[in-house]
């Protein structure tokens, strides 16, 4: 018989490339939807996958739908991507961050510890739960010591869900996945921003691209390279967290520069802080802007991944390199914004 797997978040750029992957390898994949007044449903329709994958109403805020949910599906595992997954905003919204991305861990290990207790649970942890770092590059034994509510609520996701592994025997592990991109990862996360903006300003829709910290640093992959990752994770004998990471980071600045290049712009920089402007060299047009609406309350200023401990015991490595991922984000907002035209 087919393996069960629910994936919470089905709707997000990572569920989207899991979802696939557990398709593809003969899976039954259930997908947990929360009521939303727009049914769009582009990720999985861009991987061809949107009629595969079974639905299921449930909210992480909601306790009831969580238990019906395990109840009715028994999974025979479970990947919980759900999330208010965006730094930002939970600076503005803690509260339900907390509840969302904390509490909705809990809520879930407990459903599983009381009706489905063999289920093997994959909880997305993050690079943010790094924060202000403590050393470089990060392992899983690096301490936490997070910026942001986003990141503070994933710290206890991540200990909860170690902590029912260790208590009650489950197979529970944490990816501690750095960040990871792709041509589905949400508009207002500063890669997409860039490469859709860029696009658009290609075809004379707008004319600069705004942005905050641009001295920041991430170790940026890319989003299918990692969910394989995931399901890597639950296929072991023992279970265990990782670090998910190319091992390499780049300035956001890095980033804009190479992806201004695929519209033949050689950006140079002038001004400093808040007055920075990115210009053409070649014909002095500016088109790039800072302001101080992209900046956050506290600032992660650098993270770059050590995964060799899941290149030695899962065997992953991050395929995809920088500029290929940039590459694999433009091509596809040229073709996105080009038939959006049409
Ligand atoms: P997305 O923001 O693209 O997707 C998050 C999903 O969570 C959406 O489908 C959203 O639903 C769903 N969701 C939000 N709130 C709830 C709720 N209350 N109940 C049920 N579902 C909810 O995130 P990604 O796919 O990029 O990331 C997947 C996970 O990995 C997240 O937990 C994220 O925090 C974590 N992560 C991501 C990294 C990255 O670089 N992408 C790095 C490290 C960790 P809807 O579609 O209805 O909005
Ligand atoms: P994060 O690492 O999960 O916070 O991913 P983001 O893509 O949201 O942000 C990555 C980095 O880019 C952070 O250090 C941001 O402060 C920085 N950044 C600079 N300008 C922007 C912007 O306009 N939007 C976003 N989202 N981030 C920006």
């Amino acid at each position: 018989m087919a393996k069960k797997a629910l994936i919470t978040g089905i709707r997000g750029q990572d569920g989207a490339y899991l979802a696939k992957h557990l398709l593809d390898n003969g899976y039954q994949v259930i997908g947990c939807d929360r009521r939303r007044v727009d049914l769009n449903n582009w990720r999985l329709e861009h991987l061809g996958i949107e009629n595969d994958v079974e639905y299921i109403y449930m909210d992480l805020l909601d306790e009831g739908s969580i238990f019906r949910t395990i109840q009715r599906t028994q999974p025979d595992e479970l990947y919980n991507l759900a999330a208010q997954s965006f730094v930002g905003i939970s600076f503005d919204q803690p509260l339900l961050t907390t509840q969302v991305d904390a509490i909705g861990v809990l809520r879930l290990l407990e459903a599983l510890r009381m009706l489905k207790p063999d289920c093997r649970f994959y909880q997305a942890s993050t690079s943010e739960m790094f924060g202000e770092v403590r050393e470089t590059p990060q392992t899983e034994m690096t301490p936490l010591n997070p910026r942001s509510p986003y990141g503070v609520a994933k710290v206890y996701g991540h200990f909860i869900t170690k902590n029912y592994r260790e208590s009650f025997d489950m197979y529970a592990c944490s990816g501690i996945l750095f960040n990871h991109e792709s041509p589905l990862r949400g508009i207002e996360f500063v890669t997409k921003k860039i490469t859709n903006t860029i696009a658009r300003i290609k075809h004379g829709l707008t004319d600069k691209l705004t942005l905050g910290n641009i001295d920041a640093k991430r170790d940026w992959g890319f989003a299918k390279d990692y969910t394989y990752g995931m399901f890597l994770m639950l296929q072991q004998d023992i279970p265990d967290d990782y670090v998910l990471a190319t091992g390499q980071t780049f300035s956001v600045r890095e980033f804009v520069e190479i992806a201004f290049k695929k519209i033949n712009v050689d950006l140079k920089w002038e001004g400093e802080g808040l007055h920075e402007i990115g210009v053409d060299k070649n014909t002095g047009k500016t088109y790039v802007e800072i302001s101080e609406k992209f900046y956050r309350p506290a600032e992660v200023d650098l993270l770059l991944g050590d995964p060799s401990k899941a290149k030695e015991k899962l065997g992953w490595v991050a395929e995809t390199k920088f500029e290929d991922l940039i590459d694999i984000m433009m091509d596809y907002d040229f073709k996105d914004v080009e038939n959006s035209l049409k």
